[in-house]
């Protein structure tokens, strides 16, 4: 190479390099974004939102394992600028088919028009299922060597095509997002009850004591509700363990539809869930939410086997005192069982707020 050559060149290679840096520290911000969060739906939105920010495109999907054990990839509700000709059950893909095999082996960003001309995907199903979807650029999201997710981008504004670098660049964002959504999925089932939904009992000690530490802090309000089903033993004993079950995933239903933030529902343990409410106004209100729940426990009719079931169930709560609630769980816990002790004791399907007569009566 000549002088005069190098010093044409040279100019190139540090755009080159510094468009490089560029983009390692956006990779860096992306991650730190990415990982802050442990929530699965709110990561799902992040990886799209990133997408569209990095490339100039109006369209992007993400394909992901609905769960751990599933054997296809599905279209996630949450995508932007692409139109469904199908409905949403259409837009699957099989973990074993030859696309996926291609992803995990070459771990690299192919255009529709390649995938169509692949010699290993002749006539492939998926290529056109993606194509349908209107994909033009289709990056694999691999963590711990498997695909665990596609993102799919629709054309560039310009018209132009994905360059090599932009290419790398998505491969590289899709493996972080990856490894975010694969945390995030882990989290969720060390943290949630895998029969009924509800998150579980570790967690919501954890949850507790942050609740009774921002109400010290703040000196704002917090009740816990603790819930049982009636008469459950004999319910089991006459029906069987798996109409239980059915009746106990209708149950957890109720609860969670009254558990939007900041609120949370847990299973306790068995058919005991629980209810934990930060910022309610009173007394009344608190039991106005517990009523919900055990009216809408003794609406709830479950279908199995042709039989139609009901229970009924009761509630205790318990208002959060910063004399005795500021160091421990146990003892708001103690009272809301206490209140739920007293709701049997006067004949079940009732709730009541712990009040300090009970444990004279009882
Ligand atoms: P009470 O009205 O006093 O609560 O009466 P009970 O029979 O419900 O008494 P208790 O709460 O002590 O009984 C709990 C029963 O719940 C015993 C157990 O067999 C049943 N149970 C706990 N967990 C499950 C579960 O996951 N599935 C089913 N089917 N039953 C469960
Ligand atoms: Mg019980
Ligand atoms: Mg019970």
């Amino acid at each position: 190479m000549s002088l005069s050559e190098d010093k044409i060149s040279y100019p190139q290679e540090i755009l080159h390099y510094e468009k490089k840096i560029y983009d390692q520290r956006q990779l860096i911000e992306i991650s730190r974004a990415l990982n802050s969060t442990l929530d699965y739906k709110y990561l799902i939105n992040a990886v799209v939102d990133v997408c569209l920010a990095q490339v100039q495109t109006l369209s992007a999907a993400l394909f992901l394992i609905p769960e751990m054990d599933a054997d296809s990839l599905e279209l996630v509700p949450d995508f932007k600028g692409f139109d469904l000709i199908y409905s949403l059950d259409h837009y699957k893909i099989s973990l074993e088919s030859s696309l996926i095999h291609l992803f995990k082996e070459t771990n690299k960003a192919y255009t529709i028009l390649e995938l169509e001309t692949h010699s290993r995907l002749q006539n492939n199903k998926e290529v056109l299922i993606l194509k349908e979807l209107g994909g033009h650029l289709i990056i694999p999201m691999k963590a711990k060597g498997n695909i665990i997710g596609l993102i799919i981008l629709g054309e560039k504004i310009t018209g132009e095509e994905y360059t090599n670098s932009e290419k790398e660049f998505l491969v590289d964002l899709a493996s972080l997002g990856a490894i975010a959504v694969d945390n995030a999925r882990l989290y969720e089932r060390a943290t949630v009850d895998m029969m009924t939904g509800l998150k579980n009992h570790a967690y919501f000690q954890s949850r507790l004591k942050e609740e009774r530490e921002k109400a010290l802090k703040r000196n704002t309000s917090l009740y816990f509700m603790l819930t049982d089903v009636d008469k459950f033993k004999t319910f089991n004993d006459t029906y069987g363990h798996q109409a239980g079950d059915e009746v106990l995933k209708a149950v957890a239903k109720v609860l969670q539809s009254l558990a939007k933030p900041p609120f949370f529902a847990a299973r306790y343990g068995g058919e005991e869930f629980c209810l934990v409410m930060p910022g309610l106004k009173n007394d009344e209100e608190a039991l106005e939410i517990g009523e919900k729940f055990r009216s809408g426990v003794e609406n709830t009719v479950v279908y199995h086997e042709g039989k139609e079931l009901k229970v009924t169930a009761s509630a205790g709560i318990a208002k959060f005192d910063p004399s005795l609630d500021a160091k421990t769980n146990k003892n708001i816990i103690e009272r809301a069982d206490q209140a739920l002790y007293e709701c049997k004791r006067q004949g079940r399907n009732r709730v009541l707020l712990y009040n300090k007569i009970f444990i004279k009566q009882s």
